[in-house]
């Protein structure tokens, strides 16, 4: 990613400045709303990479935003800022599609490191080489800068693991991609999460929702003794 955009949520206005200092120093771009209806009106018009949501908001609660955005099929990452060890549980408990959360004080090295770490698992190593232009393939439309896929322009509802899955395939189309590569690429080194079975899981249901006839794949076709391998051609 050539740009870096990070929303900050927060009405605390010293707070908030405070934020926008550091992240800036730390190289990104930072738009500040200090209400949930402004948030939700930068998210469209900004399409910022990231969300730093405070819960407590004068109009609606973060966790409202919250659900709101992922409603809407939004799957940039949150990383909710809460006052409060209490409403952890709220948040681990209410399955809102937060990411990750950090309770204030927080040390701003913390937080970023953790917006670091969450647009590294988004988005993955994106560099010049994976320039985060959309991708085509077919009717389809990867936009990796808002992680979203499209047929014919009509979005098509991914999970974050679905759609990291796709986007490396797509980033290597026609070409095999092993299980282990898809695992790195996914869940990362150090996951207990991803193995082979998995990543068959995420295949299978992708395809649902890619192909019109899952039993025999168009686009994200078997490489016997390979993996898998997207074709776009
Ligand atoms: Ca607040």
């Amino acid at each position: 990613m050539s740009e870096q955009r990070i929303l900050i949520v927060e009405d605390e206005r010293a707070v908030a400045r405070g934020l926008e200092y550091g992240l800036r120093e730390a190289g990104f771009t930072v738009f500040w709303a200090a209400t949930g209806k402004q948030a939700y009106q930068l998210v469209l018009s900004s399409a910022p990479h990231l969300v730093l949501l405070d819960i407590r908001l004068p109009d609606m609660s973060g966790f409202d935003l919250c659900r709101q955005l992922r409603s809407e099929g939004r799957r940039l990452p949150i990383l909710i800022v809460t006052a409060r060890d209490e409403e952890v549980d709220k948040i681990l408990g209410l399955e809102l599609g937060a990411d990750d959360y950090v309770v204030k004080p927080y040390s701003l090295r913390e937080v970023i490191s953790r917006i670091r770490a969450l647009l590294r698992r988004a988005y993955g190593e994106l560099s010049a080489a994976a320039p985060d232009q959309p991708l085509h393939f077919g009717p389809f439309t990867i936009d990796v800068d808002r992680l979203q896929l499209t047929r014919d322009g009509r979005p098509i509802d991914l999970t974050p693991m679905e759609f990291r899955l796709l986007r490396h395939l797509a980033l290597h189309a026609e070409r095999p991609c092993s299980r282990d590569s898809l695992i790195e690429a996914v869940w990362g080194y150090d996951s207990d999460i991803g193995n082979d079975r998995t990543v068959d899981v995420h295949i299978r249901h992708l395809r649902t929702k890619l192909e019109d006839d899952p039993a025999t794949p168009r686009w994200l076709v078997t490489v016997r003794g390979a993996g898998y391998m997207l074709t776009v051609r």
